[in-house]
């Protein structure tokens, strides 16, 4: 069977819309709905017809475009049962587990809470791709809006042990800036160097830094690597819970 096909594009300032498109079936869906404007230019622009949404969390730059994109398609509109009650027209309610198909494509409902209490990810393991909104970004993470850093470190240990070579696609480009930000925490990483010195050439040719890789970010992404002997001896908190060490980060990524 074909694979998931990927279209990804900008939304808003700096988000990113994404589309995924059974070949198969036809099926479509727009992973959160950033703008209606965007992801209907995005449908035409790939001749697709939208059939889902899937939402990872409530916050209005992920749903703005839910009930128009809705009204014009007859879309059904999946997201997290937790926040249901703050994502517009929504149809479907999931939780841990629960399977999400887009035409013969399969995912999986992975809760990854912390940046908003219910916020949800979308793992399709036969097409390698995971979508995790704003829970994980490149060299980076979400903001701990509506959780602690118990609550996030948790849910990126699951995305952690995902397969290495997974795709991860998220809902903003930072990536830049996060590099920035990753030097001051880890500056002897080279995986780090090498990826900041990518980004910034990317980033000067105007191109994405995105999707990256599970493996990708497990060798650059401070918030994933609490772990690093480096990273605590820096922060004088060695031997300390990992949770605790990726809270530290975390708020001296707010203060970056
Ligand atoms: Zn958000």
């Amino acid at each position: 069977m074909a694979k998931l096909e990927v279209h990804q594009f900008p939304a808003r300032s700096d988000n990113y819309g994404v589309l995924i498109h059974d070949p198969e079936t036809g099926a479509t869906a727009s992973i959160d709905a950033p703008d209606a404007d965007a992801v209907i230019e995005g449908l035409y622009q790939k001749g697709w017809t939208l059939t889902h949404i899937l939402t990872t969390h409530h916050h209005g730059d992920h749903t703005a475009g839910n009930k128009r994109l809705k009204a014009l398609t007859g879309c059904i509109v999946v997201g997290p049962k937790q926040e249901a009650g703050s994502i517009p027209a929504i149809d479907v309610e999931v939780s841990e587990g629960d399977g999400v198909a887009v035409g013969k494509r399969n995912g999986l409902v992975i809760e990854t809470p912390g940046h908003t209490r219910g916020h949800v990810s979308y793992f399709f393991p036969d097409d390698g791709i995971v979508f995790v909104g704003d829970t994980l970004f490149s060299v980076g993470c979400g903001k701990l809006l509506e959780g602690d850093a118990k609550t996030m470190w948790s849910s990126l240990e699951k995305l952690a042990k995902l397969p290495p070579e997974t795709k991860l696609y998220c809902g903003h480009e930072y990536t830049n800036n996060n590099c920035r930000f990753a030097l001051t925490v880890e500056p002897e990483n080279a995986a780090l160097q090498l990826r900041a010195a990518q980004v910034a050439t990317l980033a000067e040719e105007g191109k994405p830094a995105l999707p990256t890789t599970i493996k990708q970010e497990l060798a650059t992404n401070p918030f994933l690597r609490p772990s690093s002997p480096a990273i605590q001896k820096r922060l004088g908190m060695e031997g300390r819970p990992l949770y605790e060490i990726f809270g530290e980060i975390r708020r001296c990524k707010d203060r970056f």
